[in-house]
């Protein structure tokens, strides 16, 4: 890449370096169309039909023949019977005679047209309205969703709610998936404590691997914990090798500052191929990226709100691809009103946590969740958004347009 600085990435920059290397999963299986959710399609489902499969009424009404409209004034027809969804209306519609329609019942041979019965007024075995402005009105025509052979979800695709009940209207009842991804992770450091434990004088409880479990599991791979592992060179290569053994990617937290003299960066260079970058970002400036043997590694920062912010702006559309998804969409982002004055300095991006809210007016604000530092992890259980602000940008004052990230339904 051009202008390469380890010392210095930016966001953008290193996420287009990572894509270089990320290969899909190749493996598939199939799936019960419902076990299928979450999951992203190995090959394209095509329409074995056309949907809806025959012509039928939008509405409740009267089913009859444009031809009979009296172009002004009022038209006149006699009801011949009635056709019920799930039914067809055995006799032909002949010139002068309508059939009375329930909803997504089949339009009976010799009608294109359906009028509302609230538009009508019925006397005896006849109904009459006044003509309509257009023709072939209220009826759902045969191939008007989708066509006989058409693409309906392109391979790659991330099954969710309305796809499995696409998918079904199809009649197809089990659908082909990309395996799913495996991620094994640990913790690193000597000052960790397992929670449940009591705490020594100079520990932490572990609480990335918690994070990191819940990120993970909301994306739906298979999770492996392997554990808070102490600062020792023996037990981080067991464990390393363990998990490059047993999945497909490897995130780590802590342990990897850039000029940190530590035991991992030692072992990433020892077993495989990994870069160490300092990115123009806060927080999450350390960050190491690579493969050990087949896995790709993640080593995120140790700071608790790092470790988040690292893995949606890096981990999370990597493992997208690696699942299947050719092109992941970045988190939904767009421009509201900020209701503080932000300090902040420029040449490095920043992912504040905001939370966003209606005001009495029903506008959208956003307002930062006060303390920004790297280890308040409140501050990521209180936010719904990063306040994303770049490189160029500096101070800011109140009621500034600033572009927020949404992580509704993420942490
Ligand atoms: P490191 O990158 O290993 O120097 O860690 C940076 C900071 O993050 C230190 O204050 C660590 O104690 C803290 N930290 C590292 N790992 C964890 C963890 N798993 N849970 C909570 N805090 C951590
Ligand atoms: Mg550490």
């Amino acid at each position: 890449m051009d202008d390469y600085d380890p010392n210095s990435m930016s966001v953008a920059k290193a996420k287009l370096f990572i894509q270089q290397f990320l290969n899909p999963l190749t493996e598939t299986e199939r799936l019960p169309l419902s076990d299928a959710l979450g999951r992203l399609l190995a090959s394209a489902i095509l329409s074995p039909a056309q949907v809806p499969n025959y012509d039928n009424s939008a509405m409740d009404g009267y089913a009859f023949n444009s031809l009979d409209l009296a172009p002004d004034g009022l038209t006149t027809l006699k009801v011949m019977g009635t056709a019920y969804a799930g039914k067809a209306f055995a006799a032909s519609v002949h010139s002068g005679q309508c059939v009375r329609i329930m909803t997504g019942g089949m339009m009976p041979s010799g009608t294109d047209s359906v009028i509302m019965q609230e538009k009508v007024s019925l006397a005896a075995d006849s109904i009459s309205f006044s003509a309509p402005p257009q023709s072939k009105m209220n009826v759902r025509y045969a191939g008007e969703d989708l066509q006989l052979g058409q693409t309906v979800l392109a391979a790659g695709h991330l099954m969710q709610a309305a796809d499995l009940g696409l998918v079904a209207s199809l009649g197809i009842a089990e659908v082909e998936v990309y395996r799913k991804l495996k991620v094994a992770f640990f913790s690193t450091g000597d000052e960790l404590a397992g929670i449940g434990q009591p705490l020594k004088i100079g520990q932490v409880y572990d609480s990335n691997r918690y994070t990191l479990y819940g990120m993970l599991s909301r994306l739906g791979v298979e999770v492996i914990d392997m554990g808070a592992i102490a600062d020792d060179p023996v037990l981080l290569e067991n464990t390393l090798l363990a998990a490059t053994q047993k999945a497909d990617v490897v995130i780590t937290s802590g342990g990897v500052s850039v000029g940190e003299a530590d035991h991992m960066k030692q072992l990433l260079s020892q077993h495989g191929q990994v870069v160490f970058w300092k990115i123009a970002m806060k927080p999450g400036r350390p960050l190491a990226y690579g493969k050990i043997a087949h896995a790709h590694y993640f080593g995120l920062p140790g700071n608790p709100v790092a470790v988040m912010v690292t893995f949606y702006q890096f981990v999370r559309e990597a493992l997208l691809m690696l699942m299947g998804q050719a092109s992941p969409q970045a988190l939904p982002t767009f421009h509201v009103t900020c209701t503080e004055a932000i300090k902040k300095q420029t040449g490095r991006t920043e992912f504040q946590r905001g939370i966003l809210y209606t005001d009495e007016q029903g506008l959208w604000k956003v307002k930062p969740t006060g303390h920004q530092g790297s280890a308040i992890l409140s501050s990521m259980s209180k936010a719904n958004c990063f306040i994303v602000l770049d490189e160029t940008v500096g101070n800011l004052d109140k009621g500034a347009s600033v572009p927020v990230q949404v992580l509704h339904g993420l942490v």
